[in-house]
């Protein structure tokens, strides 16, 4: 998914962009880092995004749902959910890094339309508050922030529900199904009588 610099407009540029299932598997399974969320992807989601041009670069917000399952780290039981991934991205030129003028091409009345532009942003957002992504000032590739994003939406751990009661450590019953007399079994008395034999005289 890339967008050219000349794609975004003095109005901005909205998209509205499918990702694929095998994008949103792979940053799961860690197809690239090595690093397995434990989750799998179970449909393909739609990225909605805007960008637009500000004198740091490029503003980009975006959005998407990822359909994920997973096995619960206490039950074993089936997980499936929706994660909402939504962001907002400082894109900055390597040049404006380097120290480059980014804008010097452009005249000063566009500038002067930027400045407007963003005056009418400043109100319902900070642009301090967006992290910062660099990219090469001419192509934004909107993949590897997919993949990025959704590994920081995605929950630490996979469980069916919040307050899954999980497997018993004991007889392996499922506590959300039943209750079995292990967690509440006393400590045998003659198994207590050993604890406080002394073995060292
Ligand atoms: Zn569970
Ligand atoms: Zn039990």
């Amino acid at each position: 998914m890339l967008v050219k610099i000349e794609q975004i407009k003095e109005t901005g540029l909205k998209l509205e962009e499918p990702i694929a299932l095998k994008l949103l598997g792979d940053a799961l399974s860690g197809a690239d880092s090595g690093d397995d969320t434990g989750f799998r992807a179970a449909s393909p989601a739609t990225l909605k995004a805007s960008l637009r041009k500000v004198s740091g670069g490029v503003l980009l917000e975006g959005q998407f749902s990822a359909h994920v399952t997973s096995e619960c780290k206490r039950c074993l039981g089936p997980v499936d959910m929706k994660v909402p991934v939504s962001f907002t991205l400082n894109l900055v030129p390597e040049s404006l890094v380097r120290g480059d003028d980014f804008l010097k091409k452009e005249d000063e009345s566009a500038m002067e339309k930027k400045e407007r532009a963003q005056g009418e942003v400043g109100g319902s957002f900070e642009l301090e508050d967006a992290d910062e992504e660099v990219f090469d000032g001419k192509t934004i590739d909107l993949d590897p922030i997919v993949r990025e994003q959704l590994l920081l939406a995605m929950p630490m751990n996979a469980v069916c529900r919040e307050d899954c009661k999980g497997l018993c450590p004991q007889c392996g019953i499922n506590w959300n199904e039943a209750k079995c007399s292990c967690e509440t079994k006393p400590v045998d008395p003659r198994l207590a009588a050993l604890k406080n034999i002394k073995l060292d005289n």
